[in-house]
């Protein structure tokens, strides 16, 4: 009955190490998406930026020429021999002027909005570090985590190999028996009467007979092989 219970006991733990074994690849998938994303996020920033950078040089550029251009009309202004001539050049400068301001003030709101960017990027920036870094350690956690269940099963699963050894033949075949109808579970422990496997009760007279008896008892409403088993509740 002792084997029985230790095979039972190791084969219970060789389903929760496989259950978390299966789970780990989910939970590595799930980090580097989140960390994907978030690179994403940043990356398409970090376009942004460029482009707004781009968009105030040609801005600038553009002032430069408008500048240019009103300052030789000023110029010509003092050439002009017809009072006409000197109106139309008037105007000219009265456009330009105009224009550069115009641009003047986009340079001004584009250069608020550039700092404003840089900052929010800089800020992302030191959160992909600090994410890279986490990132780098879980991932490492899980491969150790995965490292060491596969261990601790090889270990289960020579144990069981071990422990079938020393069990009769007919035993182990009521076991698997019992195991394969029990939904993987063949032995369970009963305590104040009630069956662990089931969650049912079992008769008191049986109840005294599991506690003084060492023959194979099973709960009579799951079937399952129990043991008394003394808890402190
Ligand atoms: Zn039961």
């Amino acid at each position: 009955m002792a084997i029985l219970i230790r095979l039972q006991k190791t084969e219970s733990a060789v389903a929760g190490i496989s259950a978390k074994k299966k789970d780990l690849p989910v939970r590595m998938s799930t980090l580097e998406q989140e960390f994907k994303t978030f690179c994403a996020v940043v990356e398409k920033e970090r376009e942004q930026l460029e482009a707004l950078r781009k968009s105030r040089r040609d801005k600038d550029t553009h002032l430069q020429k408008g500048q240019e251009l009103l300052k030789r009309s000023r110029e010509r202004l003092f050439e002009v021999k017809t009072n006409k001539e000197y109106q139309s050049i008037l105007k000219e400068i009265e456009n330009l002027e105009e224009k550069n301001s115009r641009m003047e003030d986009e340079i001004i709101s584009l250069l608020e909005e550039l700092d404003h960017f840089e900052k929010s990027i800089q800020e992302k920036e030191e959160e992909l570090q600090a994410r890279r870094l986490r990132y780098d350690e879980e991932k490492k956690n899980m491969e150790a985590e995965l490292r060491a269940l596969e261990e601790e099963l090889d270990v289960c699963v020579r144990k069981i190999a071990d422990l079938k050894k020393d069990i009769p033949a007919d035993v182990l075949r009521k076991y698997e028996q019992i195991k394969s109808i029990g939904r993987g579970v063949a032995v369970a422990s009963v305590w104040k009467e009630v069956c662990d496997g089931c969650h049912m009760s079992i008769p008191p007279q049986l109840y005294n007979q599991l506690q003084k008896s060492t023959a194979l008892i099973t709960c009579p409403n799951c079937n399952r092989i129990i043991y008394w088993e003394h808890r402190e509740d």
